[in-house]
């Protein structure tokens, strides 16, 4: 018996060690220790970790790599962002969009980043940003899953169009329905927009997901009304609260009502850490709020938490590297989730808890799953974290799409070793 590829002595997220790995016509065929069969490309894992790909729910694929376009953010804030961005809008085409995505979209597989859920802006009546992107799905779907999130940036009713593009580009194939509740005019009319957005895709049979009460407003509350509409049309799974920044400066109270119902409605929250500690506290003088949402108070009640990147190198934030390593090392650095098994829990929150906040079907490393996974210079998800370890190979379908050398640093010190390998540091117990 003959397998296409056959990945030996892998390190697994779960902590199996010394796994073997065959694929098939682009499927995992068995994954065990010592398999014993012919493959036409045999790779030795070396005891280094593989994991199934990683996974970004939250991001902005039409803003990204913009960055300086037409000029930077001076104060560094949402506002000016969003402000940065409108001017952006009336001069962007679409072969600008697919230039730029594409390019984004190579930085990703080049960084095991297999599925990306962006958001796409509808409020441009030139629906500039939903033709590049749903360009881009098309070109890159061998290697990469995108999901679109049609996106009212300037608000549902508080943009003219918004409400008829945003069913235009439904129409067109964008995939999920978006909203911004907080940045509509009044609390009254965040409401009407989390109903009426959920409606629509309680009509069409799609997801939902939402940039919800991203400000450091203890009042914003639109979550509890997303978990409502949740329940009230059946769209229990399928539906996402992205940022959720409010339930930082929430009171106590409320709170431990509100997350039993977010639980029971099993809405997925979606924190974007490296964004959350830039834009949030921004009117704080001392002491600034981290303004990232309850993370392990949400894992306590079973919630279904991913961290996504949101931005690389666009109005909101200039830094950013499509390394969902980063996202998770500042979310973890952030929430003060520093145990072992805590910082385990932040690399499923890159991983398989994105992916199964998109729904992405025979994702993980599993008899019959997709034969799409990643190997890092790491002994373990902990040290990947660490390390922000290096992708030696990147596969997709049983093939291998990406290489990158392993890091290793020569020095010429009298009585010290010659090479330092990042590696070569992990603790003697993980
Ligand atoms: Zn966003």
């Amino acid at each position: 018996m003959s397998f296409d590829l056959l990945v030996k002595n892998a390190n697994l997220p779960d902590g199996r060690t010394g796994v073997d790995i065959a694929c098939r016509n682009g499927r995992i065929e068995a994954i065990e220790t010592g398999i014993a069969a012919e493959a036409q490309t045999v790779i030795d894992a070396a005891d280094n970790l593989v994991s199934p790909p990683f996974v970004d729910s939250h991001f902005h694929m039409d803003a990204t790599l913009s960055l300086g376009l037409p000029r930077m953010n001076r104060s560094g804030t949402l506002l000016e962002g969003i402000a940065l961005w409108g001017e952006l809008k009336e001069i962007l085409t679409v072969d600008a969009v697919v230039e730029r995505a594409l390019k984004y979209c190579d930085l990703a597989v080049s960084q095991g980043l297999l599925a990306i859920r962006t958001h796409v802006d509808v409020c441009d009546d030139r629906l500039t940003g939903v033709k590049g992107l749903l360009e881009v799905r098309d070109r890159v779907k061998d290697y990469i899953d995108l999901q679109l999130v049609a996106f009212p940036q300037d608000g549902l009713y508080r943009s003219p169009n918004a409400e008829a593009n945003l069913l235009t580009a439904l129409d067109m194939g964008v995939d999920i329905v978006g909203g911004i509740p907080h940045f509509e005019r009044t609390m009254d009319d965040g409401a009407r927009s989390v109903r009426r957005l959920c409606e629509v895709a309680a009509e069409r049979g799609l997801m939902v997901d939402m940039h919800c009460d991203e400000t450091d407003d203890p009042m914003s509350r639109h979550i509890e009304t997303l978990a409502y509409e949740t329940q009230r049309l059946g769209l229990k799974g399928r539906v996402a609260g992205s940022h959720l920044t409010s339930m930082h400066s929430m009171d106590n109270y409320y709170v431990s009502k509100l997350l039993p119902l977010i639980a029971e409605a099993e809405v997925h929250a979606i924190a974007n850490p490296l964004i959350n500690i830039t834009l949030q506290g921004r009117h704080d003088t001392y002491p600034k709020r981290r303004g990232q949402t309850r993370v392990p108070e949400m894992r306590s009640y079973g919630i279904n938490v991913a961290f996504g990147h949101d931005c690389v190198m666009d109005p909101w934030y200039s830094m950013g590297s499509g390394d969902m390593l980063e996202v998770a090392s500042m979310g973890l650095h952030v929430a003060q989730m520093t145990s072992r098994e805590a910082i385990r829990y932040c690399f499923d929150c890159v991983t398989s808890h994105p992916a199964k906040a998109m729904g992405l079907e025979d994702y993980g490393l599993a008899k019959g799953c997709k034969a799409d996974f990643v190997m890092l210079q790491a002994r373990d998800a902990i040290e990947a974290i660490r390390l922000k370890a290096t992708r030696l190979a990147v596969v997709k379908g049983g093939k291998v799409i990406a290489t990158t050398p392993a890091r290793q640093a020569q020095l010429t010190l009298q009585g010290r070793p010659d090479i330092v390998d990042p590696a070569s540091y992990a603790p003697s117990e993980g």
